[in-house]
């Protein structure tokens, strides 16, 4: 019997989450409440529909022609929690040469993530920072399972694209930018790094949803800003983008 999944939404042409046009399956249910989430609607573990693995791969096929240049991604919510129905409908696509990629924030112990990872072509790691003592400011876990998830795709020579938030009073420092950089740099299993500058088109759903929203005083990233941030990073040798 195929294994059930919690669904958000299926995105259908994205052009942001791994290479060329993707389809984007978006899983329900995530714990870390990370301050600047735009997408709190995924949090709740009960909202969202089920479909099994079979139902979501069937829509996969409908749409195989426009990604036969990309692929799939299995976006959240964070997928990490549903590791059985990732694993079926990535073998599924594997069956049909359909590239894979799971973005996530690797909040689980790699034990419980490392047969999704090993069937999957490419790991998207939303890394929320690199120091042990900052995460929790950001969200609600620490650093340990997100390091792991890293050596264990070095180990095995994963792909690995890291996204990293520019948020102003947290990441945003030079001296943390160096420190994140200095330690990716270390990984070659990491071969981009994406640098997202913070926004707030997500804020709205925190007021729908009434969550207080901590970050309202905050602004975006300068220009000026971000462009320091990539010096930061092209200096330690990583390949960065924006
Ligand atoms: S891990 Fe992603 S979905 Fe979960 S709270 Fe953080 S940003 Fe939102």
């Amino acid at each position: 019997m195929s294994r059930k999944g919690k669904i958000h939404s299926i995105e259908t042409f994205s052009t942001v989450d791994g290479p060329g046009i993707r389809l984007v399956v978006f899983l329900q249910g995530c714990f870390l409440e990370c301050i600047y989430c735009h997408n709190p609607d995924s949090w709740n573990f009960k909202a969202g529909k089920e479909k099994t693995a079979l139902e979501v791969f069937e829509k996969i096929k409908e749409y195989e022609t426009y990604i036969k240049n990309g692929g799939i991604t299995i976006s959240g919510g964070e997928p990490f929690l549903q590791p059985e129905f990732c694993l079926e409908l990535l073998s599924l696509c594997k069956k049909e040469k359909i590239h894979t990629a799971i973005e996530t924030a690797a909040s689980t112990p790699v034990e419980v993530s490392k047969e999704v990872i090993n069937n999957l072509n490419l790991l998207i790691l939303d890394l929320k920072t690199a120091e042990k003592n900052a995460a929790k400011k950001i969200c609600k876990i620490d650093i340990k399972n997100p390091v792991e998830t890293l050596k264990y795709c070095e180990k095995i020579k994963k792909d690995v694209w890291v996204r990293h938030v520019l948020l102003s009073g947290f990441t945003l420092k030079k001296e943390k930018l160096n420190k994140t950089a200095e330690f990716l740099k270390e990984f070659s299993c990491i071969k981009r790094v994406e640098l997202l500058p913070f926004h707030k088109m997500g804020e709205f759903k925190w007021q729908e949803l009434k969550i207080p929203y901590s970050l309202k005083e905050v602004k975006p990233p300068t220009d000026e800003e971000i462009n320091t941030a990539i010096e930061i990073f092209k200096n330690h040798k990583v390949n960065v983008v924006v």
